[in-house]
């Protein structure tokens, strides 16, 4: 069964080194549709900023007992935690700097120490742009990439106000800035010997893409037959990121530091949507394991084909999702109108749905219907876009994505019966992003309330 294994780190692989976009692209844009008429949030007074380091020295002690609660938790429910090494277990230690403390509560958690955790917001592109000057790219973001016109990072002042749905729609995004970049045995950096994480499961250790991937994809629901072959396919990390967030933003609702309550729980939110994405929640969408046993025996046999073929068409029907729904967002935030996505976003008919919000909710139910969802996305995308590009092995789209005008091609290419049903299956997805993200919140509001 190695040659399993081997199907699926390079399927893995490929498919991540392509991916520029991180699951839903800028996960800004949908958080505000989100949470704009949810009361608990629109109607919230306004919050001061508060920079990390007053929160992390007034709270350390508590900070303390929460992190080994974290790990005891994650021991427990976890398929694959490898133990905090002992060097980095987080002691309160009132006499050192605010720098030595930010870089031992980061290393605690696992987490990228250079992490910048700016006072920033990103506003809403439905509103006008605010009258500050845009701070640096990377006074927030540590990812090499170049500033784009649709990430404006404003900066806070310590002690400004600011209203919560900024503070947890920006905080939905930071995760996607360097937070869970080259954390492994095997990366490029200062760091990542000292994590005792192992070394990147898989995708290229080089990319700081791949290596933040298994913080922000998770296969929980593959066949038994994958986890005999391919053991790996465990070791990723989304459940214990949204776990640590979502208590850290408890722990600072009830000490009082409602900045780090709101934007903590924005970044635990980070990890939920991006488990309501199927090219993030399943190894391979619209393909079975028996599919995918099948083709690597041909491999093994001497006839690759179908396996390459297989790699690249999942990279690009996972790029042309994203860049699409992200394309089309952003032409609608620009143009001021709703379309079925933004409805979709907003309503919240089906959120007491769903089973009660419970330490389990992200595996069981968010990915779950993730991984279910699979094979109608990807049906619905070799319906409506171009052949080229969802179903033609030939054909790279991850190097040639930022020339290519997915929506207007759409636009022209498909018939409007076509366009309406990718739309409807977006919506669909996106509509779950928004019933599951605000359950995560009043999970995390009903147990903030004091005993
Ligand atoms: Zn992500």
């Amino acid at each position: 069964m190695t040659g399993l294994l081997n199907v699926c780190t390079v399927a893995l692989t490929l498919s991540i080194a392509a991916t520029q976009a991180a699951a839903w692209s800028d996960h800004r844009f949908p958080s505000y549709r989100t949470f704009e008429r949810m009361q608990e949030v629109a109607q919230a007074a306004s919050i001061k900023a508060e920079p990390l380091a007053t929160f992390l020295k007034a709270e350390e002690a508590s900070i303390e007992k929460l992190l080994a609660r974290q790990a005891a938790w994650s021991e427990a429910n976890l398929d694959f935690y490898p133990a905090l090494p002992a060097e980095l277990v987080f002691r309160a230690d009132a006499s050192r700097s605010d720098d030595a403390r930010k870089k031992a509560f980061l290393m605690a958690l696992r987490m990228a120490p250079n992490a910048p955790f700016a006072l920033y917001f990103q506003p809403d592109a439905r509103k006008p742009r605010p009258n500050k000057k845009p701070l640096p790219h990377s006074a927030v973001n540590t990812l090499p990439v170049a500033a784009s016109v649709a990430f404006s990072y404003f900066p806070l002042d310590a002690g400004e106000a600011i209203d919560v749905l900024s503070v947890l729609a920006t905080a939905t995004e930071e995760p996607d800035n360097g937070l869970d970049i080259k954390l492994w045995e095997d990366s490029p950096s200062d760091w990542g010997k000292a994590m005792g994480l192992g070394s990147l499961p898989f995708g290229n250790p080089s990319l700081p893409y791949s290596s933040q991937a298994p913080f922000h994809m998770g296969f929980y629901h593959e066949s038994p037959l994958i986890y005999k072959a391919a053991e790996f396919v465990r070791h990723t990390f989304p459940l214990m990121r949204h776990h640590q967030l979502a208590t850290l933003s408890t722990l600072a609702f009830r000490t009082g530091h409602p900045y780090w309550g709101w934007r903590f729980a924005g970044m635990s939110l980070h990890y939920l949507q991006d488990l309501t994405q199927p090219f993030h929640a399943s190894l391979s969408p619209g393909s079975s394991a028996v599919k995918m046993i099948g083709i690597n025996v041909l491999a093994m046999a001497g006839l690759p084909k179908w396996k390459e073929d297989m790699v690249i068409l999942l990279s690009n029907r996972h790029l042309v999702l994203e860049y699409f729904q992200a394309g089309w967002l952003l032409r609608n935030a620009i143009q001021q109108r709703d379309t079925s996505v933004e409805i979709s976003l907003r309503s919240m008919e089906r959120d007491a749905s769903y089973p009660a919000w419970g330490e389990n909710y992200v595996r069981d139910v968010v990915s779950a219907q993730a991984a279910a969802q699979g094979a109608s996305a990807v049906k619905s995308l070799l319906q409506a876009m171009p052949e080229n590009y969802v179903n033609n092995p030939q054909f790279d789209y991850g190097p040639q994505a930022d020339k290519i005008a997915l929506n207007d091609e759409v636009d022209r290419g498909a018939s409007a019966e076509s366009r309406q049903r990718i739309e409807s299956e977006i919506s669909n997805l996106l509509g779950n992003f928004g019933a599951h993200s605000r359950n995560a919140i009043r999970g995390i509001l009903k147990a903030s309330v004091k005993p």
